[in-house]
């Protein structure tokens, strides 16, 4: 049966190919770097991070220009490692979890503090401090097959040339094998799905005509600029 209009489908490029990423979902981990944690006013030892997520079509591509988001008046970066998923399954064992990554990007949870800061304190959801239009800046997704499985290296951040946030991959509380495990128990992962597996410490605000530059080593970089 033909569609009532266009459907849109979400789709994140991939280095080296001329084919794209669908996107099925977003799934995103919540303080998954203790440092990040405590910033944040949580225990890191105490609180084990959680999941919540963002719509699919939210996605941003790299060196796009992102309006200033309506609403609030703190809008935060949050680098963190992409894992998108090739293969789905649930309840997926910790050492099979990595069978299941097609590879890997650079993403910045983009954040409405403020509003999540009153979700927080009034037990609401996070829907619009999190899952909000262009809340998930991503660069174009490097397979596995080229960069290996990233278990360690720098991940960083700068704001107009400064350095805002600067971690190793190694210091995730929850790897990215321990992260497929768990989710997969909650949902059933599909093809198409992308983790965003967390911040490190340094988040902070963005203002109209930021230029935000982001990496991990082995992927390539991912620009914005706020507008
Ligand atoms: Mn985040």
């Amino acid at each position: 049966m033909p569609y009532l209009f266009p459907p849109t489908v979400p789709a994140v490029a991939v280095k080296g190919r001329p084919d794209q990423f669908p996107v099925h979902r977003i799934y995103c981990v919540g303080r998954n770097y203790a440092a990040h944690a405590r910033e944040m006013g949580a225990n890191p030892d105490r609180e084990p991070p959680f999941f919540f997520a963002k719509p699919a079509d939210a996605i941003v591509p790299g060196n796009s220009r992102i309006p200033y988001p309506s609403r609030t008046n703190n809008f935060h970066h949050e680098i963190e490692l992409v894992v998108a998923i090739g293969k789905g399954g649930r309840d997926i064992a910790a050492a099979q979890a990595l069978d299941h990554v097609y590879g890997y990007a650079v993403g910045n949870d983009l954040t409405r503090r403020d509003l999540q800061s009153d979700a927080k304190d009034n037990g609401r959801p996070w829907d619009t401090s999190k899952g909000f239009d262009r809340s998930a800046a991503i660069s174009a997704i490097t397979p596995a097959a080229q960069s290996g499985h990233l278990r360690s290296g720098r991940i960083w951040l700068k704001v107009n040339g400064q350095m805002r946030q600067q971690a190793d991959l190694s210091e995730l509380i929850w790897s990215v094998p321990e992260i497929i495990a768990e989710l997969s128990t909650f949902f059933e992962l599909q093809p198409g799905d992308l983790i965003y597996t967390g911040t490190p410490a340094g988040v902070g605000a963005l203002k109209k005509g930021d230029r935000i530059e982001g990496g991990i080593d082995g992927l390539d970089e991912l620009v914005t600029t706020i507008e």
